[in-house]
């Protein structure tokens, strides 16, 4: 039986959204972003729209979601529901001018900028002399990470959700050696895995499993293909579940036997890499400096080339969300994380002709450092060797 789960706070999530849109000077915002109207109201949909004001909040869904969302939105008193019928644009329309509103701020990064203009001309149609007068008239703003920047820190239901959701995943993981067996295809390991992924009680897989085998594991996104898992090989297992509504992600690579000495050096040195990572995350830590920790190890070993991706990538209702740990991008602010981030460390290295070797662990940051949510051991390849270097550390 499901423990019982920690209800989301939505009426603090409003309040702080509230707060955001005053400091912007916005009379009302538009949410398009699908998984922004999750973490603002509990329906998920795939269509549908909110409008924010100082005073109410309305969910717009079409029929297919009117149970969910009448189920989701029960005994709320600070949310109302549309369900629409026709177009929710034309919705919007009738709707906006209603409330009066000047400044109405739009999701930018979810907005085509063909609906943007649509609905800009349909507003400035409907608002009275809109030449004569610069008076009210319906202006759209675009806003960038209104919601996203609620989302950074979770709350302690999303911990609970995620924490959770981390458990059951490690479980998954513990059984990688059952399916990754030579003899097998990746396509039938990656079955398997996302078999179990739904037996341990996953809505769904958070994107496709990736199990790149032997030369594969070269390709950091590969797609499971008919190639055979063969003794020597080493295998990348990359994969993920839904629970709740939210996502946790890891990888571990596996070796099929006694690998070649080249690729046992490259397990080490990302093993290392992922250690020292883990070891930078505390709160106040800038993202690139954690990145830095785990790039500067695989730099040492000669494989700075071979690491060609971010060191982790945030998690929560989207599987890549905010905050990125990666290296600094010139045009961009950094902002150190914070105790309640949830991110993944994931360092790799891809030499083509050889493989690959990615580990991937989901972490919360707490206010002493952090805390693993995923709890699966890292196994070394062919068992611990004598003469191979481990780690510094461990
Ligand atoms: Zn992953
Ligand atoms: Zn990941």
């Amino acid at each position: 039986m499901d423990a019982p789960r920690t209800p989301f706070p939505y009426g603090a999530r409003l309040a702080r959204l509230r707060g955001a849109m005053g400091r912007a000077a916005l009379d009302a915002l538009v949410l398009t972003h699908l998984p922004n109207l999750r973490y603002m109201t509990g329906v998920s949909a795939s269509d549908g729209l909110a409008v924010v004001t100082a005073e109410a909040a309305t969910l717009a869904v079409d029929f297919r979601y009117r149970t969910a969302a009448e189920h989701a939105l029960a005994g709320r008193q600070d949310i109302a529901l549309e369900v629409i019928d026709a177009s929710f644009d034309e919705w919007l329309e009738r709707h906006l001018p209603g409330h009066g509103v000047a400044r109405i701020g739009i999701e930018a990064a979810s907005m085509t900028v063909s609906r943007f203009n649509r609905l800009s001309t349909a507003l400035g149609a409907s608002a009275p002399f809109p030449l004569e007068r610069p008076g009210p008239v319906a202006a759209l703003v675009p806003t960038e990470r209104m919601v996203e920047a609620l989302r950074l820190v979770k709350d302690s239901a999303e911990v609970a959700a995620l924490r959770e959701a981390a458990r059951r995943l490690s479980g998954v993981a513990r059984a990688l050696p059952e399916f990754a067996r030579a003899g097998r295809t990746e396509q039938a390991v990656a079955a398997d895995i996302d078999a179990a992924l739904r037996a341990a009680g996953f809505e769904r897989p958070a994107f496709e499993t990736i199990v790149a085998s032997g030369p594969n594991g070269a390709l950091p996104h590969a797609r499971p293909g008919r190639r055979m898992l063969q003794a020597g090989d080493g295998v990348v297992l990359d994969f993920g579940g839904v629970y709740d509504g939210y996502c946790v992600d890891l990888t571990r690579t596996l070796f099929l036997g006694e690998p070649e000495p080249a690729l046992r050096r490259l397990f080490a040195a990302v093993a290392e890499a992922q250690a020292r990572a883990l070891e930078a995350v505390r709160p106040g830590a800038l993202p690139s400096a954690i990145d830095g920790a785990a790039r500067r190890v695989l730099e040492a070993h000669g494989l700075g080339e071979a690491f060609g991706h971010a060191t982790g990538h945030g998690l929560g209702l989207e599987v890549h969300e905010e905050p990125r740990i990666g290296r600094r991008l010139p045009d961009r602010d950094e902002a150190p994380v914070e105790a309640g981030m949830v991110f993944t460390i994931e360092p790799g290295a891809y030499v083509p002709g050889l493989g690959g070797v990615r580990i991937e662990d989901d972490v919360l940051v707490t206010d002493e450092g952090y805390e693993m949510l995923t709890g699966v051991p890292v196994e070394r390849p062919g068992g611990r060797q004598p003469g191979e270097g481990s780690p510094r550390g461990e």
